[in-house]
């Protein structure tokens, strides 16, 4: 800026600055400093993340700067108050300044850890992180627009008015955001998905997150384990059997039901399903949530869906306990990422891991092939009735074409890639269809052992699969899933699940499986999973509501 030569000019100056600005621009100026000066390591990732910088993806990058913007104004909107609006915004520029500091300087993510470590590290480690480059880059990205925060004349809107123009700003920013994200979701939803770091790297969001979820963890008081259905027993259909019994759990992951040819898609997805003698489809389920992280729990838990509470879930026993108490032994063999809490107190195998050598792993992928690995010796050496759960890899997105060996290649050409945009719908389409393929294969090679496992080793063996959640590809421009239960298309919440029993099986627990065939087609869901595998097992306990029990009234006398 030119320096003023003039007393003129001086004057002219003190004009513009003693000049009285709207309190709603100061608040938007700053939501597109923050944006920019605070978040350059952000954008940088987030360039890298769509494939890198070029003219055709200028509309991506200049839309998604755009939904950082609105996104901002929305939320300081609510700030921009008399005696509020300064310190809130001054706190914010200052947070975001020191933040992006951080992560310049030391690639840190900005999340409970950290928080955790700036609260509880003693004063001379932290004073250590403060140096004189640090106080100089806050001043200047922070500090200096901090300054011009607090100097600036502001007009605030007033009355009932003003009250209307911050909520007509906040609502409409936030619609502009929601519009401009639909319009970009091909592209966005991936490259959010597989670069999880970006939201780690978003100034100030970041922050306020992390500080969230530091103090939650910090003031709650830790909660004991409930214990439930401590009072399980085998019921009298136990009574006089001598061959143990084995049932698997599979869990699917982001499987959507509309995808089985089993349950009408075009396509032959499931050609040895399709011939498995017994198979029970059922056609109509829907899950708990959309995505795995409340999937998973909540179809373990006693909980409904109407009813699931994530922090509940966590203090409390669920379906895999009760069986225990129940006196099976329980196994979870895992090629996802974890049982997000539902195997805490059961025997865990990890077989996602590459460089274990098995011979279903390529890269760093392992197939699900891999969770059958030794099964049948563990079934063998066992002494007690056992219960196996196999998580799935499945057909997790984006990478669906990495999900599946070779042979599986099905359907084509493919999408290789997570960038969507560089993909037409039909090969992303395709992908999936060959997840479902394997997932078809690995459920009948699944069923076969068990076959197997029923004549040689004298046991009863049932499977029973459900996916945790569905998928969304492109219908309505959606992709992968995790959307707002309310909001989410039926693609994300329609679940395949089949149940199989070998005639030992549903002999000795007197099921009527023609009974169970004509429940197939009625509406089902997650609910009825934890009442049905008790109900299955003739486990006695008062935790069983009948009423979600698929197998109460199909169990001859
Ligand atoms: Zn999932």
């Amino acid at each position: 800026m030119a320096i003023p030569a003039t007393c003129s000019e001086v004057i002219q100056v003190q004009n513009v600055l003693s000049r009285r600005i709207s309190a709603n621009l100061l608040v938007f100026t700053v939501a597109l400093l923050l944006a920019t000066v605070g978040n350059f390591n952000f954008w940088s990732n987030f360039v890298h993340a769509v494939g890198g910088f070029s003219l055709a993806r200028l509309p991506v990058l200049a839309g998604s700067f755009a939904i950082v913007v609105l996104l901002f104004y929305a939320l300081l909107t609510p700030f921009s108050f008399r005696f509020v609006v300064k310190p809130a915004l001054i706190a914010f520029l200052l947070t975001a300044s020191a933040s992006a500091w951080f992560i310049n300087q030391y690639g840190v993510v900005i999340d409970k850890a950290i928080i955790q470590s700036i609260f509880e590290t003693d004063t001379r480690e932290a004073t250590e992180l403060l140096n004189w480059h640090m106080v100089l880059f806050v001043a200047v990205t922070g500090g200096l627009p901090s300054l011009l925060v607090a100097r600036a004349k502001l007009q605030y809107p007033q009355g009932v008015r003003g009250i209307a123009q911050r909520a007509g700003i906040f609502a409409g920013a936030l619609a502009l955001a929601a519009l401009l994200l639909v319009l970009l979701f091909k592209t966005l939803a991936p490259a959010v998905r597989e670069h999880r770091e970006l939201r780690y790297l978003l100034t100030p969001t970041n922050a306020v997150q992390a500080l969230n979820g530091y103090l939650r963890n910090r003031w709650s008081t830790p909660v004991p384990l409930q214990e439930i259905g401590r009072d399980a027993t085998k019921g009298s259909r136990w009574a006089g059997q001598t061959r143990r019994t084995v049932t698997v759990i599979v869990v699917g992951e982001t499987a959507r039901a509309a995808n089985f040819s089993l349950n009408g898609y075009a396509r032959e997805t499931n050609p040895r399903l399709a011939h498995e003698d017994g198979l029970i489809n059922f056609a109509k389920v829907e899950s708990c949530g959309t995505a795995t992280a409340v999937s998973v729990p909540c179809v373990f838990s006693a909980m409904t869906r109407e009813r699931y509470d994530d922090n509940k879930a966590k203090h409390q026993e669920g379906l895999l306990d009760v069986l225990k108490h129940a006196g099976f032994r329980v196994h979870w063999r895992d090629n996802n990422s974890g049982c997000k809490g539902v195997c805490d107190r059961v025997e865990f195998v990890d077989v996602s891991n590459p460089s274990t050598g098995s011979r279903n792993c390529a890269g760093d992928e392992c197939y699900d092939q891999d969770l059958l690995e030794g099964l049948p010796n563990l079934i063998r050496q066992s002494t007690k009735d056992l219960v196996i759960v196999l998580h799935q890899k499945g057909s997790h997105g984006p990478a669906y074409a990495h999900r599946y060996p070779a042979g599986f290649g099905r359907f084509g050409p493919v999408c290789n890639s997570s960038e969507f945009e560089t993909c037409t719908r039909d090969s992303i389409v395709a992908a999936y269809d060959n997840t479902i393929l394997y997932t078809d294969s690995f459920l009948a090679d699944t069923i076969d052992l068990l076959r197997k496992t029923a004549s040689e080793s004298g046991v009863d063996t049932s499977m029973l699969y459900f996916s945790d959640h569905g998928e969304s590809l492109g219908e309505g421009n959606m992709y992968l899933h995790g959307a707002p239960y309310l909001f989410a298309p039926s693609e994300q919440t329609h679940v395949p699940m089949m149940l199989w029993m070998s005639d030992g099986f549903s002999q000795r627990f007197r099921i009527d499986r023609s009974c169970l065939q004509a429940r197939a087609d009625q509406p089902l869901s997650h609910d009825n999973v934890f009442h049905s595998v008790l109900g299955m097992l003739n486990v006695e306990t008062a935790v069983l509501n009948p009423k979600l029990d698929l197998f109460h009234a199909c169990v001859r006398n």
